[in-house]
């Protein structure tokens, strides 16, 4: 029979590793989870790190039986040099020139590729989620941090030394605000959600009026991007300040970025983003507005698909395709 020469299903373990978890998950080649698993990253050392891995992968597979695993990707916070599978900075996981892929594959007993998670998102949305289908996109994440990822002619862009996509480090404001990458005036600096935190905690302890203050009854720890967004909608001028900086900085930022790679699709994801209907609704306006015309004809945008999941899916599809 001809069907008993059609080519086994390709499956793939996918990792995602965080600052606080490993999970892990074997994904077939259209991008769908058969079965998932998760660990805690109790210590952080790579020898560590390889073990929670290892566990949360063994997990993954023998919730899979008779599943045929043969690669496995790798999507991690932090920054990869090129496709080597080094980590040359995780500042999650207090890492320096860590060679994840190896010590994983050794371990694995399985080729592994590592990209950076933002990378492996946007291509979990092209491959399986909001952008499936389209070769060139441009995929934007607002969380804590704020990150991007670039996809053209089909190919996700690593860069010459892998770091492509750093839209959180484009500089918005000559000598402006310190950002945790130890440079100034970052549009993380103004509008990821940890320094959205940080600019309304800097107004409290300045001792500048603000409803921020009541909002939270005096406890700091209650601040968030949510809490920003709703204070800044009632009227209070400090809010206001830091919340209008913040997505009009995204607007044009992420504008100047379809001006320069014009996408057909652009995916806007991560916790600040996919929380908040306004802020979304504020960026696509700012992009309407700042980029040239003739770059996003017919430019769709859209929200990503895959929430959480796409990271894992992205990675497992790396080491597929
Ligand atoms: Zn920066």
């Amino acid at each position: 029979l001809a069907t008993d020469f059609i080519a086994p299903p390709a499956y793939a373990l996918g990792i995602d590793l965080g600052g606080t978890n490993a999970r892990a998950a074997v994904v077939d080649a259209n991008g769908r989870i058969v079965s998932s698993a998760k660990r805690r990253l109790d210590e952080r050392s790579p020898a560590a790190v390889v073990e929670a891995i290892a566990a949360a992968a063994q997990s993954a597979l023998d919730a899979a039986p008779g599943v045929a695993v043969k690669a496995c990707g790798v999507g991690a916070a932090g920054q990869l040099r090129g496709d080597t599978g080094v980590v040359a900075v995780a500042p999650n996981l207090g890492w320096r020139e860590v060679p994840l892929g190896g010590l994983l594959s050794k371990r694995l007993a399985r080729p592994v590729r590592v990209v950076n998670d933002l990378k492996a998102a946007a291509w979990g949305e092209k491959r399986a989620g909001a952008a499936l289908g389209e070769r060139d996109v441009y995929t934007v994440f607002v969380g804590s941090g704020v990150g991007s990822a670039v996809i053209a002619n089909g190919q996700l862009v690593l860069g010459a030394t892998g770091v492509a996509g750093e839209l959180g480090h484009v500089k918005m404001v000559p000598g402006g605000r310190r950002c945790g990458c130890g440079e100034d005036g970052c549009l993380e600096a103004y509008a990821g959600g940890h320094n959205l935190i940080a600019q309304m905690r800097e107004a409290i302890e300045a001792k500048v009026a603000t409803a921020l203050m009541t909002r939270i009854d005096g406890d700091l720890s209650l601040l968030t991007a949510a809490v920003l967004e709703e204070v800044a909608a009632a009227g209070d001028p400090v809010a206001v300040r830091i919340y209008e900086q913040a997505v009009a900085f995204l607007g044009q930022a992420i504008a100047n970025q379809v001006t320069v790679l014009n996408p057909a699709r652009l995916i806007l994801g991560g916790g600040v983003l996919l929380h908040s209907p306004r802020t979304y609704d504020r960026i696509v306006q700012g992009v309407g507005l700042f980029a040239a015309r003739v770059s996003r004809e017919g430019l769709k945008i859209s929200p990503a698909a895959l929430g959480d999941d796409s990271g894992l899916i992205g990675a497992a599809l790396l080491a597929i395709d």
